[in-house]
């Protein structure tokens, strides 16, 4: 198995078409390997080629570095202490909070809560916002391209309210057409959430005129931008949508911290979603006053060292910039399309021609699964499965896809390696 392979035949004309950055940003992708230790590891005595940053993405030294410091030199419960070091921990909380409110363009660091992830932010929306305001006889629009995690809590809303679930459709590159959308936002519209990029099939929604439909309605947005934050510049107060949600661990920060964005204003007037220490102002048995946003939304001891290796994380991200990102990716898009639209019997699933860098494909006669299994021996990490969007895949006749996702630290001889194992995938299943 472990024979050299040939890459396929790709001109060097075709290569060099392969988009070619946009802008003067540009990031030195050499140093930011660097910076990543597990870049570094060799499964199988094999370079580690990481293709799964969908999945979750590798952390920097200094995000790591952050968090082992954290509990070395300034763990304590925040908020609650009068001591040393649970002042310091709060400042370098709050300092977290204040960091990411600029990263994705909030004016008001108070408009974030911290949250596990994506998941639990829009569950914290359907929960909160979700139950004041929508009710029997009611619609909550989506589309087909959501995650799992941007459908089931809404279902469970619906089901809750006697309320319906309305999915826009996508077309054959995965795509949602916005006149088909238009005609689903209707009176009983009370909330549209939608994917800003999709996980499935790279897809970006035009997130900008899709907001502009909503509002012309009187209809607030949510947008999950899981996949969107690590790859691209994203400034929710220019957008203006209601909620805005996304991942750490996506973003090269730890797991089990995300943020939820949401208008002050509609903080200010949602419920709680969880009772506990920290969201209250006053208790007691009789009548119990709830804090301000963003305590009301962060019930008992928070991942703390977590939200500070966040901090870390967007000010990471910011020195090398995120034009430079945008245009880093775009490029290796470019290139890993060519190169993959090149081998014979490698359909891919997520044509959009807004797209980040998610390659998923299906081939002729092999299993995903099998050629996840095939890579992986060749030090390749990818993703197979339906990706937690099992619409998407209906929507394409396929039970699975393979999925090579793009980061700020891939480069193009990984995707020629990817090709390369690719061709050996198919000699093997010839
Ligand atoms: N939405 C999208 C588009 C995602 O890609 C993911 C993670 N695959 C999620 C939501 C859920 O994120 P998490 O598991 O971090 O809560």
């Amino acid at each position: 198995m472990s024979e050299p392979v040939k890459s396929p035949a790709l001109s060097s004309e075709a290569r060099q078409e392969a988009r070619a950055p946009q802008g003067g940003a540009t990031l030195d992708v050499e140093a930011v390997r660097r910076d990543f230790p597990a870049l570094a590891l060799a499964p199988y005595g094999k370079p580690l080629v990481y293709l799964d940053s969908a999945a979750s993405a590798q952390k920097p030294e200094v995000v790591i570095e952050t968090e082992a410091r954290c509990y070395r030199e300034f763990y304590a419960n925040v908020h609650r202490g009068v001591h040393y070091l649970s002042a310091k921990a709060t400042v370098a909380y709050e300092d977290a909070r204040r960091k990411t409110a600029r990263f994705i363009g909030a004016r008001n660091p108070n408009e974030i809560i911290f949250v596990r992830g994506t998941t639990e932010g829009i569950n914290l929306v359907a929960s909160s916002y979700g139950r004041r305001h929508v009710g029997a006889g009611d619609e909550v629009l989506i589309t087909t391209m959501e995650h799992h995690s941007n459908i089931v809590p809404w279902q469970l809303l619906c089901e809750e309210k006697g309320a319906t679930l309305k999915v826009a459709p996508i077309n054959d590159r995965g795509e949602v057409e916005l006149d088909e959308l238009e005609k689903l936002m209707g009176q009983r519209t009370r909330l549209f959430a939608t994917v800003h990029v999709s996980n499935a099939l790279g897809t970006i929604n035009p997130v900008r005129e899709m907001i502009a439909l909503a509002h012309a309605r009187g209809i607030p947005v949510l947008l999950d931008g899981a996949q969107a934050v690590p790859h691209m510049p994203v400034d929710v107060a220019e957008l203006d949508c209601e909620f805005y949600v996304f991942s750490g661990h996506k973003a090269f920060g730890p797991s089990g911290i995300g943020a939820l964005y949401g208008k002050l204003e509609l903080l200010q007037e949602m419920p709680p979603y969880q009772g506990g220490g920290e969201m209250i102002r006053t208790v007691s048995f009789e009548k119990t006053e709830y804090a301000d946003p963003p305590a009301r939304f962060e019930a008992g001891t928070p991942n703390i060292a977590g939200a500070i290796a966040l901090g870390t994380t967007v000010d990471y991200l910011e020195a090398i910039g995120m034009d430079a990102v945008w245009a880093h990716e775009e490029n290796l898009l470019g290139y890993g399309t060519a190169l993959l639209e090149n081998q014979p019997g490698l359909r891919l699933i997520g044509t959009a021609r807004e797209k980040v860098g998610v390659l998923s494909f299906v081939m002729d006669g092999v299993h995903p699964h099998d050629i996840g299994t095939i890579l992986d021996r060749e030090g390749i990490a990818v993703r197979t499965g339906h990706h937690c969007a099992q619409p998407v895949m209906d929507r394409f006749g396929v039970p699975a896809t393979v999925r090579a996702s793009l980061a700020l630290y891939n480069i193009r001889e990984e995707l020629d390696q990817l090709a390369a194992a690719l061709a050996k995938v198919r000699e093997l299943f010839a």
